[in-house]
C-alpha cells in the first residue's frame, strides 16, 4: 500500500506504445495470413500444405485438440499444433446469467493479464462481446474498465480466439438452448479497439474471411465500438471491410463530453460525428451511437434535442445513424447513477420525434457484472 497522493492524470497518447522488451503473446495461426502460415511451417521443416488442414480444424471445425485431427499424420500432429496453435489463454472462471443464455468468461493470458468475454444468446442470434486490450487507457469515469488503466494490447490471435471458443460453445450446445451458431461479434468488452488498431484490423479480417483464412462471419455482423479516435475511424473507413461502427458518444456537447469521455479534449464532438458520418458515406453502413443514460448528467430533454441537432446537422439528415441509449450500468464507487425510467422514455421519445431511429438497449448480464462498462477482470 502506498501513502503517496494519487498522481494527476497524464494526457492520453493516441497510440499507446507498449513497453520495450516485453514478451509477446505466442504467435498463432490466427495472427497469420494463409501464405505466412505455410512459410512458417516450411521454415520449421514441416510440410507447408498442412497449414491449410490445421486452419480448417480451427476455423471450420472449431477444434484445436490434436487428438481430433485424424487427417494429420500421427507423427506430425503434435509439432503442427505446437507451431500453429499454441495455448493463448486459460479460462479461469465462468459465470452464467439469464438462465444460462449469458455466459461471462474470465481469461488469463500467457503473461497473467486478465480479460473477459461475454456470450449472449437471443432468440434469433448469438453475440459475443470481446476484449481487444487488457484494461483500457481511455479513462471514462463511468466505466469499470477505465478505472484500472491499460495493461497491454492484445494480439490478433488473442482477440480472435475468444470468438472461436464462443463459436465452439454454441456449436457444441454448451450454451442453454441447444446447439446453435455464433452469428455476431461486438468489440465492446475491455479496451479501446482503435487504440490497438493493427491487431483489431487483423482480427476483423480473420473473423470475416472465409475458411481456411478465417471464420467467415458476415462483416455486417461484426461491430467495432470506439470512444472516437478520429484518425482511426477515417482509416477504418478506407479498409474496404464494411463492419458496423459504433461510436460511444454519451454527450452532444463538448463541455459535458470532455468530462465523461476524456478523449473528447483531443477530438471534439463535431469532429467525431463528422468522422462517423464519413464512415457511413464511405461504407454505406449505418453507424450506431452509444449513449449511456446517466441520471441528471446527460439525460435532460434538451440534450436529446441537441443530440438530434448534432447528428442531423451539416445536411447529414437522419438516415445514416441509429441511436442506442442504454441505461447506465452502475459501477461500485462511481458518482454516476442510472437515469429514471421517465427520463429515459422522454429521451427516446424526443429522438424518435426528430426522425432518428432509436432503440433502448438491454442490459444483459448486469447481475454478474457482465454488462457494458462492468468488465473489470478481477479474480
Ligand atoms: N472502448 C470502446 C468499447 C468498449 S465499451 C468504446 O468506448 O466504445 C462498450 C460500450 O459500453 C461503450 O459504448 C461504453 O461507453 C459503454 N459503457 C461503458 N461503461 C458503461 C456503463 N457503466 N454502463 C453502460 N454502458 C457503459
Amino acid at each position: 500500500m502506498s501513502d503517496q497522493p494519487a498522481a494527476a492524470p497524464t494526457p492520453l497518447p493516441l497510440v499507446l506504445a507498449e513497453p520495450r522488451g516485453r514478451k509477446k503473446p505466442p504467435r498463432h495461426l490466427a495472427d497469420l495470413t494463409v501464405d505466412e502460415r505455410k512459410d512458417l511451417l516450411v521454415e520449421m521443416g514441416l510440410p507447408g500444405f498442412r497449414a491449410r488442414q490445421v486452419a480448417t480444424h480451427y476455423f471450420s471445425r472449431l477444434v484445436d485438440d490434436p487428438e481430433q485431427m485424424t487427417d494429420l499424420p500421427a507423427g506430425q500432429r503434435a509439432a503442427l499444433v505446437e507451431a500453429l496453435l499454441p495455448d493463448l489463454m486459460t479460462s479461469i472462471r465462468e459465470q452464467t446469467a439469464d438462465k444460462g443464455k449469458t455466459v461471462k468468461t474470465l481469461w488469463k493470458l500467457f503473461d497473467g493479464s486478465l480479460v473477459e468475454s461475454v456470450l449472449m444468446r437471443y432468440k434469433d442470434r448469438a453475440t459475443i462481446c470481446i476484449s481487444s486490450q487488457a484494461g483500457c487507457g481511455m479513462a471514462c469515469p463511468f466505466c469499470a474498465t477505465g478505472q484500472g488503466g491499460l495493461q497491454r494490447n492484445m494480439s490478433t490471435a488473442e482477440i480472435v480466439h475468444q470468438v472461436v471458443v464462443g463459436a465452439r460453445a454454441m456449436a457444441n450446445g454448451d450454451v442453454a438452448g441447444g446447439p446453435g451458431r455464433l452469428s455476431n461479434v461486438v468489440f465492446m468488452g475491455m479496451g479501446e479497439p482503435l487504440a490497438n488498431y493493427k491487431a483489431t484490423l487483423g482480427a476483423v479480417r480473420r473473423l470475416t474471411e472465409p475458411a481456411p483464412s478465417g471464420l467467415g462471419l458476415s462483416a455486417r455482423h461484426v461491430t467495432v465500438s470506439t470512444v472516437g479516435l478520429v484518425p482511426r475511424i477515417r482509416q477504418l473507413a478506407g479498409e474496404g471491410i464494411p463492419v458496423t461502427l459504433a461510436l460511444s458518444l454519451h454527450a452532444p456537447d463538448d463541455e459535458l463530453r470532455n468530462d465523461i469521455v476524456p478523449i473528447n479534449t483531443r477530438f471534439s464532438v463535431a469532429e467525431t460525428v463528422d468522422a462517423a458520418y464519413e464512415y457511413f458515406a464511405k461504407t454505406g453502413r449505418r453507424v450506431s451511437i452509444e449513449y449511456a443514460l446517466m441520471k441528471d448528467i446527460n439525460d435532460q430533454g434538451w440534450r436529446a434535442d441537441l443530440l438530434a441537432d448534432v447528428l442531423s446537422g451539416d445536411g447529414r439528415g437522419t438516415g445514416w445513424v441509429h441511436v442506442n441509449p442504454i441505461p447506465l450500468n452502475e459501477v461500485p464507487g462511481s458518482r454516476f447513477t442510472r437515469s429514471r425510467e421517465d427520463d429515459m422514455d422522454e429521451f427516446v421519445r424526443r429522438l424518435t420525434a426528430r426522425g432518428i431511429a432509436t432503440t433502448l438497449r438491454d442490459t444483459r448480464g448486469s447481475d454478474i457484472d457482465a454488462a457494458c462498462g462492468q468488465l473489470a477482470a478481477s479474480e
